[in-house]
């Protein structure tokens, strides 16, 4: 029998982690009662630096229950590193990691799912949302944009694949391999390759609490997904100075005919405007090279993704 840890990042989550205990530990009682996983399997919360009270509670379950076990970010280091901290920490603790969110907006019933494939060889498997009925009307649109538009600039991930997945002892040791700062789970997973499957399930609607993902981070990370695996923006760039380049010539064939003729008066409007587009473009395209040098400027410092201040597991204090 396999034993399955679950890791769940949490940040400010007060207000649901009791009750995401408690389904969870319900959960994980009947698949060890089913003889699906194994006795000491866990379950993990990952507090990225909370101000709230998430760590103290994360402390009392474990204290009260050994099936908990908690990592304590030293500092709030966003959605992506806590759940790298959580998956490399335990990764040879267990056979499989599951990563799900503290709201529980992902449906756990179907995580004998996720263990069947797993049993069948998957490294990896996948939750995918069949719909996106709670989200609401603005976040479930452009999240489908996104989807798209990183499969017109290439890169490989799932549609409508979040970070709730397994992952296997093997894949997980692959993951560790990927070296790089700039973390987009969506997009390095699928690269690690082995066998894998996905699981569908319906997305709830997060029982209390808020979404810990603004717009603005939600656009950051976006943005960080594209930049992270495409260098297409990149080429499109030179594509625009190209064509740019090329049209400037025929307009300057243009203005000599017009000068040989005698036609040589310029219209004010004409000069303006192109100084505006020109600089424009430049401006444009500064930002994109600039984007991916920032980039590489934070891979070469090569900075540790999170530090871990605690790691809790059982009641003796291990
Ligand atoms: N989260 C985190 N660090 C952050 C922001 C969010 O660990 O800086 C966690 C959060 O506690 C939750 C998960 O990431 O478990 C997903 O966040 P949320 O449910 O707020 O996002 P949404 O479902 O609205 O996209
Ligand atoms: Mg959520």
């Amino acid at each position: 029998m396999n034993k399955i840890y679950l890791v769940i990042p949490c940040y400010n989550e007060e207000e649901v982690i009791y009750e995401t205990s408690k389904r969870l530990k319900e959960k994980m009682i009947s698949l060890i009662d089913d003889k699906k996983i194994s006795k000491d399997s866990k379950i993990i919360f990952v507090d990225d630096g909370s101000k709230d009270n998430t760590w103290s509670i994360i402390e009392e379950l474990k204290n009260y229950d050994k099936m908990f076990g908690g990592i304590k970010l030293s500092k709030n280091k966003g959605h992506q590193n806590a759940l790298l901290a959580g998956l490399m920490t335990v990764k040879d603790k267990c056979d499989a990691v599951i990563s799900l969110d503290a709201d529980l907006q992902d449906d756990i019933s179907v995580i004998d799912k996720f263990i069947e494939k797993f049993n069948e060889g998957c490294q990896v498997v996948y939750g995918v949302r069949s719909e996106r009925k709670t989200d609401t009307f603005f976040k479930r649109n452009t999240a489908q944009m996104f989807y798209k538009l990183m499969n017109i600039l290439g890169v490989d991930i799932i549609y409508n694949h979040a970070d709730y997945r397994l992952m296997g002892g093997r894949a997980l040791d692959s993951l560790s391999e990927f070296k790089e700062v700039n973390l987009f789970l969506r997009g390095i997973v699928p690269l690690i390759g082995f066998k894998s499957d996905i699981v569908t399930y319906e997305r709830n609607e997060r029982f209390a609490g808020e979404s810990k993902y603004p717009l603005k981070k939600m656009l950051a990370f976006a943005l960080e997904g594209i930049t992270s695996f495409s260098v297409k923006p990149i080429r499109l760039v030179l594509i625009i100075g190209i064509m740019m380049f090329l049209s400037s010539l025929a307009a300057l064939a243009y203005f000599l005919i017009l000068w040989i003729n005698g036609y040589t008066i310029q219209g004010w409007t004409t000069v303006v405007a192109s100084i505006w587009m020109l600089g424009g473009i430049q401006l444009l395209c500064l930002g994109v090279i600039g984007e991916y040098v920032g980039k590489i400027y934070t891979e070469t410092k090569a900075r540790p993704k999170y530090i871990i201040e605690k790691f809790v597991l059982d009641s003796e204090g291990k």
